[in-house]
C-alpha cells in the first residue's frame, strides 16, 4: 500500500516504540540519578500499552506505510512480555523488527528473541574502559558484560550487531578510537552519535557536542575511511567503510547535519502517545482512542490525518526554536 505523506512529502515508514519508561541504567545524559532516583514517579502499569494494544496499533500503521519497527525505551528488555511482542510483530510481515538495548539482559534473551523473529539488535556502549563506562551508565555496569551481550547476540545469529556510542566532549572522546579499533575486523558496526539536546534534564550545552565531522577526522587519520551509499531512504547514519577492508562505521550527525528532510519516523511512547518528532512538545493521545472502543478504521483515518498534517523539522530549525518542554529520551525512546 502507498505510504501516507506529510506536508513536506515525507512518507511514513519507521515506527519506534518505547516499551517502558523504566531502565536498569542511569546514563548521565539520559536519566541522571539526581532526578531519576528512588522517589521518581514512573508511569503506573495501567498507563502502559499492553502487548495487544501495541500489536493492534502496528497493524493499523502498516496500512499507512510502516515497514520497520524499532523497540526501545527505557530498557525494552525489562518488559516481561518482550517475547510475546516480538512474536506478534513478526507475524505482521514487517520488513524489519529491531531493538535497541543496553545489553544487560541480552545474554539471557538473545536466542529467544531471534527465534521469535527479531531481525536486528543495537547495543549501546559509550566507552571501552571500565572507569569511563561505569561513570556514564550511572550504575557501575562493567564493559565486559556489554561485550558479552554483543557476543551473545552474534552467537544467536543477530548479526551484524550495531553498537551505539554517544560521544560527549570531555567525557568519552577517547572512546572514538578505542571502539573503532576494537570492532574493526568484525562484522559489527559502531555508530557514533552526536550528543543531542533531548529532554530537559541532562544539562546539554552546545559545547558538549563532538561533531560527526570531528569524529570522522579522528578515525580517518588513523584508519582511512571512504563513504558508502545509504542502504535505504531516510537512513539516519552516514555509512563509511575502512579503505583497508576492515569493516564499516556509521556517523549520526543529528545536531550538526540534521536529516529532517528524509525523516520518516513516528514514535509511540510507552503510555500510548504518538509523537511526530523526537522534539515534539505534545503527543497525539492514541491510547484514549484505543481504550474508548474506536474501530480500526476510525483510528487509521485519525492517524492518516495526523501524519498528513505533519510539518515537524526541529533539528533543522534548532537555533530558532525556543527552549520548550519536550519529552525525555527514556520516555519517548531514542
Ligand atoms: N536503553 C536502551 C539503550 O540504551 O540502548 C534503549 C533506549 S536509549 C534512550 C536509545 C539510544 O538513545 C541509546 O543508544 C542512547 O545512547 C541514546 N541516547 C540517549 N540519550 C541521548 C542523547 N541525549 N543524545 C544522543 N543519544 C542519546
Ligand atoms: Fe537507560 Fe538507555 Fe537511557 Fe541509558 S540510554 S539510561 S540504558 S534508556
Ligand atoms: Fe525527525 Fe524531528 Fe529528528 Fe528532524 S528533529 S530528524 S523531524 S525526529
Amino acid at each position: 500500500m502507498e505510504a501516507v505523506r506529510d506536508v513536506l512529502n515525507r512518507p511514513l515508514r519507521d515506527l519506534r516504540i518505547s516499551l517502558t519508561d523504566r531502565c536498569n541504567f542511569r546514563c548521565r545524559y539520559c536519566m541522571p540519578r539526581e532526578i531519576f532516583g528512588p522517589g521518581y514517579a514512573f508511569l503506573p502499569a495501567e498507563e502502559i500499552l499492553t502487548a495487544e494494544e501495541i500489536l493492534r496499533t502496528v497493524g493499523i500503521l502498516q496500512d499507512l506505510g510502516v515497514r520497520k519497527v524499532r523497540l526501545t525505551g527505557g530498557e525494552p528488555l525489562l518488559r516481561r512480555d518482550i517475547l510475546t511482542i516480538v512474536e506478534g510483530l513478526s507475524k505482521l510481515g514487517l520488513d524489519e523488527i529491531a531493538l535497541t538495548t543496553n545489553g544487560a539482559l541480552l545474554p539471557r534473551l538473545a536466542t529467544a528473541l531471534k527465534e521469535k523473529g527479531l531481525t536486528r539488535v543495537t547495543v549501546s556502549l559509550d566507552a571501552l574502559d571500565d572507569e569511563t563506562f561505569r561513570k556514564i551508565n550511572g550504575v557501575g555496569y562493567p564493559v565486559k558484560k556489554v561485550l558479552e551481550a554483543i557476543e551473545a547476540a552474534d552467537g544467536a545469529g543477530l548479526r551484524p550487531v550495531k553498537i551505539n556510542a554517544v560521544i560527549q566532549r570531555g567525557v568519552n572522546e577517547h572512546a572514538i578510537l578505542d571502539l573503532a579499533g576494537y570492532f574493526r575486523h568484525t562484522p559489527h558496526i559502531v555508530r557514533f552519535i552526536e550528543y543531542m539536546d533531548v529532554g530537559t534534564t541532562n544539562g546539554w550545552k552546545p559545547e558538549d557536542v563532538v561533531s560527526a565531522r570531528e569524529i570522522f577526522e579522528i578515525i580517518h587519520q588513523r584508519w582511512p575511511l571512504e563513504p558508502l551509499p545509504p542502504r535505504r531512504p531516510g537512513e539516519v547514519a552516514r555509512r563509511f567503510r575502512y579503505r583497508d577492508g576492515a569493516g564499516e562505521i556509521g556517523l549520526i550527525a543529528s545536531v550538526t547535519q540534521p536529516f529532517c528532510r528524509g525523516c520518516n519516523r513516528l514514535r509511540l511512547s510507552a503510555d500510548g502517545q504518538l509523537f511526530l518528532c523526537l522534539f515534539a512538545s505534545k503527543g497525539f493521545p492514541l491510547k484514549s482512542l484505543l481504550r474508548k472502543g474506536a474501530s480500526d478504521d476510525e483510528i487509521r483515518e485519525a492517524l492518516r490525518r495526523l501524519w498528513q498534517a505533519r510539518d515537524d523539522r526541529y533539528s533543522e530549525l534548532r537555533s530558532l526554536m525556543p527552549k520548550m518542554t519536550r519529552p525525555e529520551m527514556h520516555y519517548l525512546g531514542g
